[in-house]
């Protein structure tokens, strides 16, 4: 499932074609938002914004496009009239005068106005964006202080968008290596300095991987293993996907476990079990 990163970029993309720009055309291809599209056609839209893992077009009729890509959907930006080659099934789009903003497979996908935004099943529980600019590390500090997730497994609560919002599976292992912290423990547990290097892990990796297009090694690595002819799925991470390799700090073997129904990947001698 892509993870606050992708979302982001995806989001920026449609906003390139879509902001402040009239969609002369907008179409539905479920019978229950069949209705939505001559409502939304001729709006013009304010700002295509990244919630979590979601995406909210702002159109200025009041109305709102929201859409969560779940495992399968993808929002494609085509010179108006293009069709991307996908096999994948087209359920929204969003025509203006030069390009068309398709939306395709996700089936969790709402028009809102205000009031349904404001109170939306999913948009109402996300924590803090790990993401957003205005976010400190000492809110991420205070999130895990929180009596409501410090006794929470660090595997659980970063896989919990109702923690802080936007992080997925690449990234809970990512941050907790960067920290050095095993996923077992629980920020209860954790020092003073260990909670500060965690919510510090927690802005600096996902905000890397936004930067960079999903690589959260640090810049230096990526470029040295780059140079050395990996491929982009190998210099991506420190851990995550490389189980059986040697950690890049000590070069003990990462080692692979499942955690929270999800693969999580860690170095047993940097992540120390307490
Ligand atoms: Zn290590």
């Amino acid at each position: 499932m892509p993870e606050g990163p992708e979302i982001w970029r995806a989001a920026a993309r449609l906003g390139e074609v879509l902001d402040d720009r009239v969609v002369e055309a907008v179409e539905f291809t479920q019978p229950r938002l069949h209705n939505y599209g001559p409502v939304l056609s001729g709006s013009r839209v304010r700002r295509v914004e990244a919630r979590g893992k979601a995406v909210v077009t702002h159109f200025d009729n009041g109305l709102y496009l929201y859409s969560h890509n779940q495992l399968y959907g993808r929002w494609y930006v085509r010179k108006r009239g293009q069709l991307p080659a996908t096999a994948r099934t087209l359920r929204a789009a969003l025509h203006t005068a030069a390009h068309s903003a398709l939306l395709y497979s996700a089936s969790d996908i709402e028009v809102l106005d205000e009031a349904g935004l404001a109170h939306h099943s999913y948009l109402a529980r996300l924590g803090p964006e790990a993401l957003a600019q205005n976010v400190h590390w000492r809110d991420i500090a205070a999130r895990l202080r929180d009596p409501a997730f410090a006794g929470r497994r660090l595997s659980s609560l970063y896989l919990d968008q109702h923690f802080v919002a936007g992080i997925g599976n690449y990234l809970r292992s990512e941050i907790l290596f960067d920290a050095g912290l095993h996923p077992a423990r629980r920020p209860r547990d954790l020092g003073r300095g260990d909670l500060g290097a965690l919510a510090r892990s927690t802005l600096v990796i996902t905000r890397r991987s936004l930067r960079t297009g999903g690589v959260t090694n640090p810049d230096a690595r990526a470029s040295k293993l780059k140079r050395q002819g990996l491929s982009y799925g190998a210099y991506r991470h420190a851990v995550f996907a490389r189980a059986g390799e040697p950690c890049y700090a000590c070069d003990t073997a990462i080692r692979r476990e499942t955690m929270g129904s999800r693969r999580i990947y860690l170095c047993p001698t940097c992540q120390p079990e307490a």
